[in-house]
């Protein structure tokens, strides 16, 4: 046996200031609302201190974005545009280690996931939808496509900086401005983009980034001169916006929970599978609406899988999310900590067998250690709750229908995964899959060309892609 020595990330590459201040209209100001203190779940210290917005901050921000729309953006040539969400993909990625630390630090995600998969991808979606920006009429959504206005975007922690990436980038390619809200735990690295858009010197006004708590995204959505707000977030909060914006003429997209079955058949190749299972549902803390939280496993191999599951999952390090070596960071929040221990007593109360990793935890900070259900049934709270942790169901089937019928028994609908050797077996599942997203032989992979958006509680409308365009147009 032998042990890894540490290989720490420098905190100083993150460039953190002891103060962050909100974006409005192309000047970092100080917001009216009570400043918060976000701080490091890995090690529980305050890393900063931000502005927040207060409801006339969000009032100036709407009409500079109005005015921006107005007088410049929305009447921009695609062509032009382009240039400047070009301009921020380069140089997202060329700061993208510094956003990769700061983004580790502030949601405690490891460095290893924040440096290969967020920065990266966020910076590839203002690159993708760059190229869209002067080629809108050839989309397939119909002639002269028009921009709808100013849109309100409010995201979620897990994934701070891409979610902004998701959502800036559409809107600014199809010509709309922006007010967006992060997370309240996860501001930073949105305000280091802002530094990045006030560098790629986009006029005043066309992106506007608002701290705050969840007041500042109901107000946002709530403004009477928005013309589309994109919410992504937990499926509570959905329905509250939908309720909001009913009748209203505000175009809406949301992207909500998930509880995603990962169906893995008996002629699936096994160790690829315990890979897929074990990324689909430790990836990120679980913090992840497209997690492969359920596993559905063919009764024959089950106990095979789960041995290899086991022995794999065993192997996980959990730890400082800046160490290199670390496979699985902290959980965001102590709110969200308290919040899987509760859904996991629930399974240990409900009768399902636990199983967790020996690992050892840091003696600070919000962790998990990762955790495994086996002999779940689907009315147990485990089968059917979002728990957004690194915690897995497994249940088992027989058949390929029991395992369509298992795995669409849930209110939501975002992702799916299925193992098998058989391509024709593949295409039958899918056709049959109520997700949004159904992998083969892999797991939470993410690609701007690629829509990706939900079925019932799991929300509508599509992100990405050519598809993703038209929630940002009026077409
Ligand atoms: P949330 O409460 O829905 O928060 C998402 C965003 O909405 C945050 O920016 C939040 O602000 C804001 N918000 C809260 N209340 C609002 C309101 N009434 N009107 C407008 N905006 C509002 O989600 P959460 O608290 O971060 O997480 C709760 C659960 O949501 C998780 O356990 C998970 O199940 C689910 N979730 C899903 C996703 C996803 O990608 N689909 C992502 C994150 C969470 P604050 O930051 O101040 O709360
Ligand atoms: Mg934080």
């Amino acid at each position: 046996m032998w042990e890894y020595a540490p290989a720490p990330e420098s905190r100083d590459i993150a460039n953190l200031k002891p103060s962050y201040r909100m974006f409005l209209d192309g000047e970092f100001v100080e917001g009216g609302g009570e400043p918060l203190k976000t701080v490091n779940p890995a090690t529980e210290e305050v890393l900063a201190e931000v502005s927040t917005a207060s409801k006339s901050d969000v009032d100036k921000a709407v009409k500079a974005a109005r005015r921006a729309y107005d007088r410049v953006w929305g009447r921009m040539p695609g062509a032009e545009r382009a240039k400047y969400i070009f301009r921020i993909a380069r140089m997202v990625a060329e700061r993208s280690r510094e956003l990769a630390v700061l983004e580790s630090l502030d949601n405690g995600k490891p460095i290893k996931e924040s440096r290969d998969v967020d920065v990266p991808t966020a910076s590839a979606h203002f690159f993708y939808h760059a190229g869209w920006a002067d080629k809108l009429d050839y989309a397939g959504l119909g002639p002269d496509p028009r921009p709808l206005g100013v849109a309100g975007q409010v995201i979620p922690w897990n994934f701070p900086l891409l979610m902004a990436a998701w959502k800036l980038a559409p809107a600014l390619a199809c010509g709309n401005t922006v007010v967006l809200k992060p997370a309240e735990t996860t501001p930073l690295t949105a305000l280091v983009l802002a530094d990045i858009i006030q560098q790629a010197d986009l006029p005043p006004g066309v992106v506007n980034i608002l701290p705050g708590a969840g007041d500042v995204g109901a107000e946002l959505v709530g403004h009477p001169d928005i013309d589309k707000v994109a919410f992504t977030g937990s499926t509570e909060v959905g329905k509250l916006i939908q309720c909001s914006v009913a009748g209203t003429g505000k175009k809406l997209t949301l992207e909500l929970g998930g509880k995603a079955a990962n169906v893995v058949f008996d002629d699936a190749p096994l160790d690829q599978a315990v890979e897929g299972i074990v990324n689909g549902i430790f990836f990120n803390q679980g913090h992840v609406c497209c997690a492969g939280s359920r596993l559905l496993v063919q009764e024959s191999v089950a106990d095979e899988l789960l041995d290899k599951l086991h022995t794999r999952i065993a192997t996980l390090r959990v730890g400082d999310p800046l160490d290199k070596n670390t496979d699985v960071g902290a959980i965001n929040s102590r709110e969200q900590l308290t919040k899987i221990a509760e859904l996991v007593s629930s399974g240990e109360a409900e009768g399902a067998e636990k199983w967790v990793s020996p690992c050892p935890l840091p003696d600070k900070g919000f962790f998990f250690a990762p955790t495994v259900f086996a002999g779940v049934s689907q009315a147990m709270r485990i089968a059917r709750e979002e728990i957004f942790g690194p915690v897995l169901s497994v249940l088992t089937f027989r058949t390929p229908d029991e395992a369509v019928a298992k795995a669409n028994n849930t209110p939501y609908g975002l992702s799916a995964g299925i193992w098998t050797d058989k391509g024709s077996r593949i295409l039958w599942m899918a056709d049959r899959l109520r997700a949004g997203v159904v992998w083969a032989n892999t797991f939470n992979r993410f690609d701007p060309t690629a829509p990706f958006g939900g079925y019932q509680e799991s929300g509508f409308g599509r992100e990405g892609g050519r598809q993703g365009l038209e929630a940002y147009l009026d077409v």
